[in-house]
């Protein structure tokens, strides 16, 4: 079955972050991979967390199986972290959730239960979107398609073209959205933008999928769900998926949550079952130890404050970074106006700089972007601004 078989090539962004690992350059400079640095350029554990992880190895009782749905007590903490403890869908028992194996596992189950529903359905994504999202669907069998989200010209939204090509979608095809900070582009929807977005999709009567990846690290934790539970608003049915590695900083621990949304109490069970099912013909069972470091964190008053103040100090160095960035390169050089970087939202921001300008940063400055020119501002920090600054502006000249 082996000997014939050939190698797929590798993940581009994992071939860069090798790349970066054996680049002998003492101030290269890593702006590839798509997690938090701090000032000093570390992906750090959370106060918060080390001490959630004290208070469960003094309690933890048991390393029982935890059962398809994960942890009970997660589900409503992540409801109410999401939408607040007063949402109608929460008091209706219009909302279940299951934990999964981070936001790539609420994917890929999400994936599995649109293809066990409706085999049919296609879901729509934006173009570009987290380049994943077309692996995890494609391996739950699904068709994706795209709508388009980016003006090149303008660094902006292509808020006319998106809105024409959702119109276009058949009706019962999901779209995915990205509830804030877009990866890759950093670029969201107004709040405006949002109300003809949610209106559309369900007046087109379109499942949403709405990727909740990044909440906190863009504007606020209310703030970067407003546009989510307009959409929730407006659309009876809709599928959520959550990520914990970013906002709590949990990466390697695999911790996120599908939520299932209908119109009432009975379907969302019906519904439910059917996601425990795929989770059980997937993985069985999700991994603890991220759940109930989240469970901690969330449940303890104390905690939760200090979580929720290291999450904003996360959030405010990446904007001091963009605001930064910015003002050097308007010193350093009138070619080119970046000021739309410093209103993206989130880790990641589609700078504009080509692909030719990329390579000239590695290869002259060991200064590491992704092609696109996706850059992640958690990579900038006071130690590399300024070099940073320069070759950029070099780059562009
Ligand atoms: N969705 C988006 C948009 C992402 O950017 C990511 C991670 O980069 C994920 C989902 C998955 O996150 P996780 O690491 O929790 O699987």
């Amino acid at each position: 079955m082996f000997e014939n078989v050939k190698a797929i090539p590798g993940d581009a962004l994992l071939a860069l972050m090798m790349e970066f690992k054996k680049d002998p350059t003492p101030a290269k400079i890593d702006l590839g991979v798509g997690v938090y640095k701090d000032d000093a350029g570390l992906t750090p554990i959370l106060p918060a967390v080390k001490k959630a992880e004290a208070l469960i190895l003094e309690n933890e009782q048991s390393k029982g199986y935890i059962g398809p749905a994960g942890a009970p007590e997660l589900a409503p903490l992540l409801q109410s972290l999401m939408l607040g403890d007063q949402h109608n869908l929460i008091r209706e028992k219009r909302i279940a959730t299951t934990q999964t194996p981070g936001g790539t596992g609420a994917l890929r189950v999400a994936g599995d239960l649109i293809n066990a529903l409706n085999p049919n359905a296609k879901i729509w994504v934006s173009d570009p979107t987290w380049s994943n999202h077309f692996h995890v669907f494609a391996g739950a069998g699904i068709e994706v398609r795209t709508y388009p989200y980016y003006d090149a010209q303008q660094n902006a939204l292509a808020f006319e073209n998106m809105l024409a090509a959702i119109h276009e979608i058949p009706s019962g095809d999901v779209i995915l959205l990205h509830a804030s900070c877009h990866n890759p582009t950093g670029i969201d929807p107004t709040l405006e933008q949002w109300q003809q977005i949610s209106d559309l999709v369900a007046e087109r009567a379109l499942l949403p999928l709405i990727d909740c990846a990044y909440q906190g690290f863009g504007d606020g934790l209310e703030e970067d769900v407003q546009g989510l539970k307009l959409i929730l608003e407006k659309s009876p049915e809709a599928l959520i998926t959550t990520s914990c590695s970013k906002n709590f900083g949990l990466y390697n621990e695999r911790i996120g949550a599908l939520s299932v949304v209908a119109a009432e109490p009975e379907h969302c069970n019906n519904v439910f079952s059917q996601a425990c099912n795929c989770i059980r013909a997937n993985y069985s069972n999700p991994p603890a130890h991220g759940a109930a470091i989240v469970t901690t964190i969330l449940s303890d008053q104390a905690l939760r404050q200090q979580w929720e103040t290291e999450l904003s100090e996360m959030r405010t160095r990446i904007h001091r970074m963009r605001t930064e960035l910015v003002k050097n390169l308007s010193a350093l050089s009138d070619e080119r106006d970046f000021s739309f970087i410093a209103a993206q939202k989130g880790m990641f921001s589609y700078s504009g700089l080509s692909r030719d300008e990329v390579k000239y940063l590695k290869d002259k400055y060991a200064i590491y972007a992704v092609d696109s020119g996706r850059i992640n501002i958690a990579g900038i920090n006071d130690g590399n601004l300024g070099r940073l600054s320069q070759a950029i502006a070099e780059a562009i000249d």
